[in-house]
């Protein structure tokens, strides 16, 4: 099974408010070429305590000033060496259209060295309004980037300034312009809804441009409020009300409504297709594919382990520059696991669970080992289950949480 390939970039321009992932405020050119340089050494070196095969013979590789060591208390744990085929490149972060072509140019060369790229690949970079040039993109294009992961977000400048996201509609709007004038035709938008203040008729006329846009693809995701951020800390002091729920799940609904009447598939319980352009990478972590994480906080799974690198920027610049492996956390997950993680991924998809499949992966029947469970979401209506496949309905999709819990 090809492997998906993931590249991390926590660079933004500024942090929003609500954000919670791996980021750094880009500050200046010289720390940004440090970071890749370190990616440039992790990509290319047998990272991760020898946890994936490398391209070459690894008795080469060890004499090579590249090579990282082990991580302490990670002993290596992978024993053959072919090289590793991959139809996925994600650059994801933070935001990675930051970065020059020339930084994109290299990195992408190192990841080519190391893995052998279908030609059709998929290569996706996520990109922030007002951060791209028309210049810059047709670069892009040119260096083989065939998706755009968009962050649009909302089309409500009021929000915009909520979430500090340093841009407004109109950014979105121009950059979008700028991605079609530059040949991507294949571009996803994030939208994210259950913001404070947020209306239904706000959320539907998010909807209505969005639509008249016609990406390619559409990600929802409902606003989390998490600890340590300055929305957070808002909501706490009470100038900023909580999202409502009930009215976050009105905005689902609607959204798989307006959606499918524009001709959008679902393919997961928040992503929304045009026939054929599914995120391949991003189908990877659902069908529990190998992926390959490079970079800080990168996650990675591979045969029965996962493993993530350290999270801070600095931490994991100094340890690839010394040599070290930045994985800080090894995961050897135990069968039970395994199978639980199978099965509420698979069944985050539209098309469900092939029971065939898990009997093949795991040597055993699903229905025996979970089927009293699930008979009772069955009856009442959350789920389907055929000869062959598990799914849940549209409703089990509302209370997706709820099955879940059978398998953990
Ligand atoms: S652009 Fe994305 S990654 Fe960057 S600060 Fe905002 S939410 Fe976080």
């Amino acid at each position: 099974m090809p492997a998906g390939v993931y590249i991390h970039i926590p660079f933004c321009k500024s942090r929003c408010s609500y954000c919670d992932f791996a980021t750094d405020v880009y500050r200046n050119d010289e720390a940004v070429e440090r970071y890749v340089s370190a990616l440039l050494k992790e990509t290319g070196a047998n990272v991760g305590a020898g946890l994936v095969p490398t391209r070459e013979d690894d008795s080469l590789r060890s004499t090579q000033a590249g090579r990282l060591r082990s991580s302490p208390g990670h002993p290596s744990l992978i024993t053959h060496h072919s090289s590793l085929a991959s139809d996925t490149i994600y650059f994801g972060g933070g935001t990675p259209s930051l970065l020059s072509p020339d930084q994109l140019e290299r990195i992408l060369e190192a990841v080519r060295e190391r893995f052998e790229i279908a030609e059709d690949a998929e290569i996706t970079v996520e990109m922030n309004p007002a951060t791209v040039t028309l210049e810059k993109l047709k670069d892009f294009r040119a260096l083989g980037v065939n998706r755009a992961s968009f962050g649009v977000q909302t089309f409500d400048d009021r929000s915009l300034k909520l979430l500090a996201r340093g841009h407004d509609a109109d950014d979105a709007r121009n950059t979008y312009e700028l991605l079609r004038t530059a040949g991507f035709d294949n571009i996803s938008f994030d939208l994210i809804g259950g913001l404070p203040h947020q209306t239904i008729e706000g959320w539907k006329a998010n909807l209505e441009e969005a639509v008249a846009m016609s990406p390619e693809h559409v990600s929802l995701y409902l606003l989390e409020i998490h600890e340590g951020t300055p929305l957070a800390e808002q909501v706490r002091s009470g100038r900023q009300p909580l999202p409502d729920e009930d009215l976050a799940a009105e905005m689902y609904e609607a959204m798989l409504e307006r959606l499918d009447a524009a001709g959008y598939e679902q393919y997961e319980i928040s992503n929304f297709s045009r026939t054929g352009r599914e995120s391949r990478h991003n189908l990877k972590y659902w069908e529990l594919d190998p992926v390959i994480g490079f970079g800080v906080s990168a996650h990675s799974f591979y045969g029965s382990k996962r493993w993530v690198n350290a999270r801070d920027t600095l931490a994991y610049v100094r340890s690839v520059e010394c040599g070290d492996s930045p994985v800080v956390e090894i995961d050897d997950l135990p069968e039970k696991q395994l199978k639980a993680e199978f099965a509420f991924l698979k069944l985050r998809l539209n098309k469900g669970l092939d029971l065939a499949d898990y009997r093949e992966r795991f040597g055993s029947e699903l229905l025996s080992e979970f089927g009293e469970e699930l008979g009772e979401f069955r009856e009442i209506g959350l789920i389907e289950i055929s000869e062959s496949t598990l799914r849940l309905t549209d409703r089990g999709r509302l209370y997706s949480n709820e099955v879940f819990g059978v398998f953990v």
